[in-house]
């Protein structure tokens, strides 16, 4: 019997992974994932590919441990278990990017805060907090390979969509596949944006007040299915 809601998420989870790749927003390294539709102690992601390579052969299904059910001769990412301790912590979250998006790293090394420019990334909330594995973990390879690092970093992003990793890049985490694209994009976006104003001299920030009422309306589901239409057209996905 097929399973069309299965079916379904897993292809827009490949589209996820080329949109990704093709906006810039991963590369060679980086990841998406989704959490199983009708199992929350599972998740599909990738086995170790770069994602605009991804399809639908590469997916593995995880337990939150971050162990691959079948795997065969498929190897997983090195920071698979980002994915599996952050929905062990956030039961809302439903899929998760982790990438390396050059525009944010230097909010990741310096005292200044990433906070929403625009208002689009007013989806971001007020400012993005940072997380340095340093304090409790000392001198490490930098990448999040083992449980208790990345129970640190999901504690790091507390109940928020967006985290910054000092010297390493960023995770997201919302609802679903069209959201956490947006916000990935819009993260990515923001940087660039506000380094260049900031540039410039004295920059005017959303405020708290602007951020509240624009995010409800852009996290709505017309004007995210309707990003989700244009990336996708835009990374060769048109009609489906
Ligand atoms: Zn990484």
């Amino acid at each position: 019997m097929t399973d069309r809601t299965l079916d379904a998420l897993l292809a827009d989870l490949v589209i996820a992974n080329r949109i990704l790749a093709h906006e810039g927003v991963l590369d060679d390294f980086g990841h998406v994932s989704a959490r199983d539709p009708h199992d929350p102690s599972r998740f599909w992601l990738s086995a170790s590919r770069s994602p605009e390579l991804v399809s639908r052969a590469d997916l593995l299904r995880f337990d939150l441990d971050g162990r691959p059910e079948d795997p065969g001769q498929r190897r997983p990412y090195l920071e698979t278990i980002v994915h599996a301790r952050l929905y062990a912590a956030r039961p809302d979250v439903r899929a998760i990017v982790h990438h390396h998006a050059r525009a944010v790293l230097p909010f990741t090394v310096t005292k200044r805060p990433l906070r929403p420019v625009f208002h689009l990334a007013a989806v971001l909330g007020e400012a993005v907090p940072v997380w340095d594995s340093v304090p409790e973990f000392g001198d490490t390879a930098m990448i999040i390979a083992d449980g208790a690092v990345a129970d640190s970093h999901a504690r790091a992003m507390g109940g928020g969509n967006s985290l910054l990793l000092r010297g390493h890049g960023a995770t997201n985490a919302e609802a679903g596949l069209a959201a956490v694209t947006f916000v990935a994009v819009t993260l990515r976006d923001n940087a660039e944006v506000q380094a260049a104003a900031e540039a410039m001299g004295e920059v005017q920030y959303l405020s708290p007040g602007e951020i509240a009422l624009t995010a409800k309306m852009q996290m709505g589901e017309r004007p995210l299915s309707r990003s989700w239409e244009y990336r996708r057209a835009r990374a060769g996905f048109a009609g489906l």
